[in-house]
């Protein structure tokens, strides 16, 4: 099992499989996606040997993000190697939607059996400004093709952005009183490019618990090995209501995730100054021990927390080049 020297324990990872993104969310990438040079992404000889090597370590469950993963060309072949992978039993992805409504049953029968679908907002005209693009209804349409797929989880990720989202609780509240998804309300966090943006759009997670907490919500008790986020229920609603708060207190003690990056660098953490490379490790079969052994001693160095309440946002420029 991989822990680190804090005794957290870590079963879940983030696997980032591209950093290409067809949006341009205002907080990730304002000006859109720009081609580097270097090495591509993971090929999926990689990538399958880097979750075998994850896998055979206790890994269970495993969420594929970038970038947008759906735009790689290979992403159904993708899905079906990680789902393939002995010990792997709860597969997801974070995805903007996009291509969401004509793929929900396609990426369902691969393998895919979570998914969290990233809606800023439900008005369609603020959705067009933080993303780029005008698809709000498409993306809509999207969540109800998973409904109707059979996913185990059908989760919305919503980051949450003073003067441009938090005063649309009601409206997101209605969406999830007949829907049985649950909605994640993201702080805002900083990163090494939007320093501006975090000083003008943060708004802390406590404006959503508050109302939560006035309108007869409930925070549910945390499952053993349960990630950081607070989840809230109501009688009510069909959905929950979950907050993923990173600048509050105790955050980092809940930690149960590893990342690596689309180039095959292991993150320890989403603001951890540089990525280890991994990829000399993932070029054949029989290197798997040596990596096993890899991630074993890197654990080790995992620090406390991250250091973001000291503005030290590490080598996270960006969570499109890390996966968020
Ligand atoms: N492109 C996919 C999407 O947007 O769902 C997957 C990758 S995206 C980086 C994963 C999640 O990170 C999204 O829900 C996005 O809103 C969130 N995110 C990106 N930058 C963030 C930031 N600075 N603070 C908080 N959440 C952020
Ligand atoms: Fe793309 Fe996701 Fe970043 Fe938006 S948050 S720009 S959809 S990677």
């Amino acid at each position: 099992m991989l822990h680190d020297s804090f005794g957290r324990q870590f079963a879940y990872l983030r696997l980032s499989i591209t950093e290409v993104c067809n949006f341009s969310c205002q907080y990730c990438l304002p000006n859109g996606y720009r081609k580097k040079a270097g090495p591509g992404f993971l090929r999926v000889d990689e990538i399958a040997r880097l979750v075998r090597a994850f896998a055979d370590l206790g890994t269970w469950k495993v969420r594929i993000t970038g970038g947008e993963p759906s735009v790689r060309k290979d992403f159904i072949p993708i899905i079906e190697t990680v789902a393939a992978t002995p010990g792997v039993r709860r597969l997801a992805t974070t995805t903007n939607g996009y291509r969401l409504k004509e793929n929900a049953h396609i990426w369902r029968a691969a393998g895919l059996d979570a998914i969290n679908v990233s809606i800023d907002s439900l008005r369609a005209d603020v959705f067009h400004k933080v993303t780029g693009h005008d698809r709000l209804a498409a993306v809509q349409g999207g969540v109800e093709a998973c409904l109707e797929a059979g996913y185990e989880a059908v989760k919305i990720n919503a980051v949450l952005l003073k003067g441009v989202n938090d005063q649309d609780l009601d409206l997101f509240l209605d969406y999830v009183k007949t829907r049985p998804v649950s909605l994640r309300f993201i702080e805002l966090m900083r990163t090494g490019d939007n320093a501006d943006y975090f000083a003008r759009y943060h708004v802390p997670a406590r404006v959503v618990s508050d109302v939560l907490e006035r309108g007869g919500w409930v925070r549910k008790t945390r499952d053993a090995g349960a990630g950081p986020a607070v989840e809230y229920v109501h009688a009510d609603y069909a959905g929950s209501i979950g907050l993923i708060a990173p600048y509050s207190k105790d955050f980092c003690k809940s930690c149960n995730r590893l990342r690596t990056s689309a180039m095959g660098k292991l993150h320890l953490c989403l603001f951890a100054e540089m990525g280890m490379d991994l990829r000399p490790f993932l070029q054949d079969d029989a290197q798997i021990n040596k990596l096993k052994e890899f991630l074993l001693k890197s654990l080790k160095t995992k620090k406390i927390s991250h250091f973001l309440n000291d503005k030290i946002t590490g080598g996270n420029h960006r969570f499109a080049d890390i996966g968020g």
